[in-house]
């Protein structure tokens, strides 16, 4: 039974808890898609009484205790575990000092208290193009976990949006955690983010900049969320930076290498032309920024 109109009230579903991850992915094989996971809750339960999603059964794992992790391996990198919420995140001094745009993005992300419940993995796996995590998880060449019955398997953060709102996760698939590589050495990052009158972005980038002063050694990568159905790293114009210019003409190669490869979207938020100019600048400032300009 539901109660009261839609955005009030949520569809009728069976909470189910399971207590270990053999449970739960059993559930989820045995249910696929009438099934849906549940992390904070934060956008499952929106979702739900938007009437966009109505799960037969709505699957809890934040009993799961393997799954509320967050381990760091020095020349390795920082897993993070399904139900590690974005308050711990925000607190923790590996993410901020060596994943800055990770770590600055959820600063940003909606307020303590939403913070306190949301996961990072529950807010990539609804999968909106203006989600402010996925463009520092683009930078640093991030990977999730998805395990199933029939095993685990890796999938490049690149290659985990499909779609607005669409992962490529199976139906019986849950994301059990989150891999940053370690960043590499020299390396600074930055997030910056133009949101609209309501707290999401309008467009939002990361960008990640190592060994600044050595052209050919030079790595600097560009990622933006809000611009296109599913976030984008521009592969593309890494190569631009490995050149011995001075930083106006690089930017200015750049940026023409940005719109080639990336066609902004029109919605209610944002007209195209304002998404470029957006893009323009928030480019020019993150990327002097990370160069100390
Ligand atoms: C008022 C408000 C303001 C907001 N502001 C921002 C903002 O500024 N920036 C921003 O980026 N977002 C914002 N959001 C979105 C919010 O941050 C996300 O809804 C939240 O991060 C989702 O995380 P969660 O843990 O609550 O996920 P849940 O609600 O539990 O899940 C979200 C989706 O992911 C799926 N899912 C969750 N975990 C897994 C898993 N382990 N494996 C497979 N599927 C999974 C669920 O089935 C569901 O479809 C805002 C939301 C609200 C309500």
């Amino acid at each position: 039974m539901s109660f009261g109109a839609p955005y009030i009230s949520i569809p009728e579903f069976q909470y189910l808890k399971p207590k270990t991850l053999k449970e739960a992915l059993e559930t989820l094989s045995k249910y696929e898609d009438e099934a849906k996971v549940l992390a904070g809750g934060v956008g499952l339960l929106n979702l739900m009484k938007e009437r966009l999603v109505e799960p037969e059964y709505v699957v809890d794992i934040k009993g799961i205790p393997e799954l509320r992790k967050v381990t760091y391996e020095e020349g390795k990198g920082l897993t993070i575990g399904a139900t590690v919420t974005l308050s711990e995140l925000e607190n923790n001094e590996i993410v901020e000092r060596k994943y800055t745009a990770l770590h600055e993005a959820i600063k940003v992300l909606s307020d303590p208290v939403l913070r306190n419940r949301s996961t990072l993995v529950g807010n990539v796996c609804e999968a909106f193009a203006w989600m402010d995590s996925l463009s520092p998880l683009l930078v640093f060449d991030a990977e999730l976990k998805a395990l199933s019955v029939n095993g685990e398997r890796m999938i490049k953060a690149k290659d985990f949006i499909i779609g607005l709102a669409e992962t490529a996760l199976e139906p019986n698939e849950l994301v059990a955690s989150i891999f940053l590589p370690e960043p590499p050495k020299n390396s600074a990052s930055k997030f910056i983010k133009f949101r609209s009158r309501s707290e999401f972005s309008v467009i939002n980038v990361a960008s990640l900049l190592a060994n600044r002063d050595n052209p050919p050694e030079r790595i600097l990568r560009l990622a933006y969320g809000g611009a296109t159905p599913s976030p984008v790293r521009v592969f593309a114009v890494e190569k631009v930076f490995k050149q011995q210019k001075p930083l106006n003409e690089l930017l200015k190669e750049a940026l023409d290498v940005v719109f080639k490869e990336v066609s902004p979207m029109e919605d209610m938020h944002a007209s195209k032309e304002y998404r470029e100019h957006l893009m323009e600048t928030l480019t020019i400032k993150i990327i002097r920024e990370l160069w100390g300009e």
